[in-house]
């Protein structure tokens, strides 16, 4: 059976051929670190997380690396450090930020069932040139420079897009028609308006690296070229993101990654999911409709009350991934009242989520990612299994839920426990450790992690003196 995508660069659905089968590359587009993840920030990482799901049920494990970077350099977090952290140095300032973020974001999509992707490369890793060699910013800048890509102006390099010829083509922009409109006088000094930052000049209070154009810091599109480049090569097989990130985001990578390499396409599938708005309208602050995804898990702010993780999830595959989503609390309710029905049929009949995946399932699946038309087979699934007393259809029920990442008995559990807990076990552990190391700053940094996330630490001994910390929920 083919696996068949959909591509935003050809506008078309074809049978998905990796470059090389036993190493299939998939890059996505992660988080600007700086704030709690709001539900439609879920979605992207929900939709490739089962495709890489798809994609290892089909390679093997071991052969698909799924690449989703950290941002962790953005004007909106330098500006979140400086009103949070005020009396820090920025650097430590930044650091707080991010990390606390990172980890918020890391506790939200693990309870949501995400694996954690291959590699998570943070941007500020990848600015200047490094010990292994890996694909750097600062390097691939210097390259699109040498190369007549790229030109520098005013204390800025900025992207020559009239270099491209094909400039535009992922979102159908073209160029001319960027020119009505454009802000004349703050683009003086490019050569096109639509020309676009690779490296910017810091001031003093702004985050910098030196680098042959000064002390400064990069675009945001040059991040995702460098690490792609790092981790999966000049060209590889997908690359994914939220619909809004085609333009200028995506376009500008291709620009810079295929100009940089002089490659004729930098990924061969361009995948975009679709965008979720609340009760019918668009998510924002103003409207008092944002939502983040913790608040879901944990608070009673939607719908009077708290959801689990799974019903979050299922709730989010009822729609297929390139059309639009309403979160409404009637969709989060009818996904709850679903998945506890073959929650109930997987139990009576013992069913474990070892066995085969139902072949009609994975068809669907297959046929880009059509999860209402594979959530319809469950459907029929858990209809066979109670009307028939077919065993065999709720083996298939389990093994199919476990391929979209839902564990049957994942509903029942009390949102973000076990990974939540896994994951504080493991910042306690580091703490533990760098106590051990007198490393008092590190441990106290790792407190006040924990500390965002909710969690409050209890330093005691043990019955022979040896120190150990409990941990419990601030309420
Ligand atoms: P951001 O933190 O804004 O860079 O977004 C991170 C990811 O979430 C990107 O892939 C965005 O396209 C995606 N995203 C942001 N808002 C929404 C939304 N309302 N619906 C679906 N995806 C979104
Ligand atoms: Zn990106």
């Amino acid at each position: 059976m083919d696996l068949r995508l959909y591509d935003t660069l050809t506008k078309d659905k074809r049978v998905f051929a990796p470059i090389d089968p036993s190493k299939v590359r998939m890059y996505v587009c992660g988080p600007t670190v700086y704030d709690f993840a709001h539900i439609g920030n879920a979605r992207p990482a929900i939709v490739f997380d089962i495709l890489f799901r798809l994609l290892r049920h089909r390679y093997g494990e071991a052969h698909v690396t799924y690449v989703r970077n950290i941002t962790d350099v953005d004007d909106k977090i330098n500006d979140r450090a400086l009103r949070d952290f005020p009396h820090l140095p920025l650097n430590e300032a930044i650091r707080k930020v991010t990390e606390k973020t990172e980890a918020q974001f890391h506790a939200d999509v693990d309870a949501l069932g995400c694996l954690r992707p291959t590699v998570e490369p943070r941007a500020t890793d990848f600015v200047l040139p490094r010990a292994d060699g890996k694909t750097d910013m600062v390097t691939l800048i210097g390259q699109l420079i040498e190369r007549g890509h790229a030109y520098v102006a005013e204390g800025e390099v900025l992207f020559d897009t009239q270099s491209m010829p094909d400039y535009g083509k992922l979102s159908g922009r073209r160029l001319d028609e960027q020119q009505a409109g454009a802000r004349i006088a703050v683009d003086a000094h490019k050569k096109h308006p639509g020309d676009f930052v690779l490296w910017k000049g810091s001031s003093d209070n702004e985050p910098g690296w030196d680098s042959p154009w000064g002390r400064g810091r990069p675009g945001w599109h040059i991040e995702c070229s460098a690490m792609a480049a790092a981790y999966l090569g000049t060209t590889f097989d997908i690359h994914g993101g939220g619909l809004d990130l085609i333009f200028p985001h995506h376009e500008n990578e291709i620009a810079q990654s295929r100009c940089a390499h002089d490659t004729a396409v930098m990924a061969n599938y361009w995948m975009h999911n679709g965008f979720l708005q609340v009760e019918g309208e668009k998510m924002s602050k103003s409207l008092g409709n944002f939502v983040t995804i913790r608040e879901l898990l944990e608070s009673k702010r939607f719908g009077g009350r708290n959801w689990s993780g799974a019903v979050l999830r299922f709730a989010m595959v009822k729609t297929h991934y390139r059309s639009p989503i309403d979160w409404t609390v009637d969709a989060l309710d009818e996904s709850s009242k679903r998945l506890t029905r073959f929650r109930q049929t997987v139990e009576k009949f013992g069913a474990r989520a070892g066995g085969d995946v139902a072949p009609a399932f994975l068809e669907r699946l297959a046929d880009d990612m059509n999860t209402p038309a594979a959530i319809a087979e469950l459907d029929g699934l858990n209809r066979r299994a109670n009307e028939a007393s077919d065993q065999d259809a709720a083996r298939q029920l389990a093994a199919s839920l476990s391929l979209l990442g839902i564990s049957p008995d994942m509903e029942q559990r009390a949102p973000g426990n076990e990974l939540f807990d896994d994951n504080i076990r493991q910042l306690i552990g580091s703490r533990t450790a760098a106590r051990a190391n007198k490393d008092f700053k590190e441990s106290d940094r790792i407190r006040d992690v924990l500390l965002a996330m909710g969690v409050v630490l209890k330093d005691g001994k043990d019955t022979d003196g040896k120190p150990v910390t409990t941990w419990e929920i601030a309420r």
